[in-house]
């Protein structure tokens, strides 16, 4: 048995097979498609075969510009080779006539050509066998990377990778995935935040560990320690599934709270709001009892490498603000960049950089780049449509418009400018849309927090994101495992800034929500509601756990909390103080946190 120590990002519990995706080691087996679906898997073996010239010539023009012309050569007889046709043909047949997969059909071709050129007793062939497979390698490496066969399952699994997109996550079929662990990864990363969406117990940044696992054997993921365990012993296995057990009783009990207010025993009303990425999870929201939906990131929108419509963005927000039966649904426009990267599909690899996913993908500093409202800006015409498509949806219910990561007074005022600018050519071409829609901004940038008297004069409402607010202000990788250690949001200088922020807005009656990741941390609440907070807004499966919290304490207990975690000097101190609180309040609870 092996235990590992990762960071918990998704709660639960899973205990199943492992399936490993080394980003380069994968097994090829002789894989046959449909007859219908050959022509889907011809233009997959054209688009990585053109996707790998551009590779190609890339690297040549790069090491040539570095290294001098003679160099750049080396590459020349790669592009070559893949430019013959009768190679082409040969991969081509053997999908079309054999209806193999594409992977199958490359797999076969090239090594078939690398056993000739090696069968020949001769260097000058054994090195171009080798610059074959290499060629081999290359292509895999982009048909792999494109589908990474995360949907393909037949049987549960428990997913081990090095790490995981947004996007693959995204697609995970959650019919079979169990849960994942991956070496990579920080608590807050997108990734991180779609699993919990996705309701799929996850752990990262385990460190390596995919070479110690054996694929199918059984393994333990623990979502809630950021455990994971290879080949358990009985022992271990009998706990986990006590704990699973417990685990289900307390979530009977929880469902007992669903239709009970979140007030605190001294009747302070709290409001309970769900964060959401997908369409589909406002019917979560309504289950677990939200009064809203505080947080609607739209970046789920792209996901697919391609750039929604306005019809597109429309029917999204119409689904959820119906779901929502006229509770009101905050809508984030795009918040892209960053962890939150789109890939450029492999078909596209080899056009201009023209597009939205592009500017993104070249980035050399993301997380100070251009992303979220900065993109926005800069990309007036797809901000607009998604700005008309909100209004228009908010003819259904509720909305407010929110704008991720603001980090200057001009920013705000130019994208509320922009609003009403939408706003009147809507009215003037007679298309009916909500007009008197709350216009807010997180709250995400300490530049923010020091000018939020500011702010606060002119915005309709704020909401706190500590996930970013913690990275900008400590300067720490929120994806990054090895600075994991510095990365806390309940740092004392992240709580004097949710001070401010909070004080401000209340002097200025404008109401402040958090929506962060710490909002849907249990020990977090007495905290959150002592230094002023009465909206939170956090992942649907966690508003039950924070509305027992609400109902246990009262506010006096609350401001005593928040008011000696302000003193501290440390995040470590912080954490443990709170957790120490929160364990008074429910001695019963076995809290192990990671
Ligand atoms: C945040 O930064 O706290 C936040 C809620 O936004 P996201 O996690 O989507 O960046
Ligand atoms: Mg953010």
């Amino acid at each position: 048995m092996i235990r590992l120590q990762g960071i918990a990002v998704s709660p639960g519990v899973a205990i199943g097979k492992a399936s490993v995706f080394n980003s380069e080691g994968h097994q090829i087996t002789v894989s046959h498609c449909s007859s219908e679906k050959a022509a889907g898997e011809v233009s997959r073996l054209r688009d990585a075969v053109q996707a790998a010239m551009q590779d190609i010539s890339e690297s040549r023009d790069s090491v040539a510009q570095s290294m001098g012309k003679q160099y750049g050569a080396i590459f020349e007889g790669h592009l070559v080779m893949l430019q013959d046709q009768k190679l082409y043909e040969t991969m081509e047949n053997a999908v079309m006539k054999d209806h193999f997969t594409a992977e199958y059909a490359v797999y076969k071709t090239l090594h078939g050509y690398a056993q000739v050129f090696q069968s020949i007793q001769d260097a000058f062939m054994a090195e171009r066998a080798n610059d074959i497979l290499d060629l081999e390698k290359r292509i895999l490496r982009i048909l792999l990377k494109e589908k990474r066969q995360l949907q393909q399952f037949t049987e549960p699994v428990v997913v081990f990778a090095r790490n995981l997109t947004p996007s693959e996550t995204a697609s995970m079929d959650t019919k079979f995935v169990q849960a994942f662990a991956t070496e990579l990864g920080g608590p807050t990363s997108h990734t991180a935040i779609v699993a919990e969406a996705l309701r799929i117990p996850a752990v990262v940044g385990v460190g390596n560990f995919l070479e110690r696992v054996n694929a199918g054997e059984v393994v333990i993921v623990d979502g809630d320690a950021g455990v994971v365990i290879l080949n358990p012993d009985q022992a271990t296995l009998n706990r986990y599934c006590l704990i699973e057990m417990q685990k289900k009783s307390l979530d009977v009990r929880l469902e007992s709270l669903r239709d009970l207010p979140a007030l605190t025993i001294d009747g302070t009303p709290v409001q309970l709001l769900g964060n959401i990425e997908f369409p589909q999870e406002a019917d979560s929201c309504m289950e677990s009892g939200a009064e809203g939906i505080g947080l609607y990131r739209t970046e789920f929108l792209y996901l697919s490498g391609s750039i929604p419509d306005e019809e597109d963005h429309f029917h999204a927000y119409r689904q959820v603000i119906e779901a929502m039966k006229g509770k009101p649904v905050t809508i984030r426009t795009v918040d892209l960049g960053a962890d939150k990267l789109i890939e450029r599909p492999v078909s596209m690899r080899n056009t201009k950089k023209t597009d939205l996913g592009y500017y993104i993908e070249e980035e050399k500093n993301p997380c100070l780049g251009l992303r979220s409202i900065r993109l926005s800006l800069k990309r007036i015409e797809l901000f607009r449509k998604q700005l008309r498509a909100i209004l228009r949806a908010g003819v259904f219910g509720p909305v407010k418009v929110m704008f991720p990561l603001v980090s200057t007074i001009s920013e705000w005022r130019q994208a509320h400018m922009i609003v009403e600018d939408v706003k009147e050519d809507l009215s003037e071409r007679g298309i009916p849309y909500a007009s008197d829609v709350d216009l807010g901004i997180m709250v995400e940038v300490p530049s923010v927090v020091l000018m939020i008297e500011h702010f606060a004069k002119e915005v309709d409402f704020f909401s706190i994101g500590t996930n970013d607010l913690t990275q900008y202000t400590l300067a720490v990788d929120r994806t990054n495992k090895d600075v994991f250690y510095l990365y806390n949001s309940c740092d004392p200088v992240i709580l004097k800034l949710l001070s401010m922020t909070i004080h401000a807005a209340t002097q200025h009656r404008r109401p402040v929500s958090l929506c962060g990741q710490m909002s849907g941390s249990p020990w977090c609440t007495m905290l959150l509601l002592g230094l002023g907070l009465r909206t939170l807004s956090v992942s649907p499966g966690a508003i039950p756990e924070i509305k027992r919290v609400c109902r246990r304490v009262n506010l006096a207990q609350c401001k005593a909390v928040a008011a000696r975690a302000l003193q501290m000097e440390k995040a470590s101190e912080v954490r443990n103080y709170l957790l120490s609180e929160y364990r008074k309040l429910f001695p019963d609870l076995d809290v192990e946190v990671s």
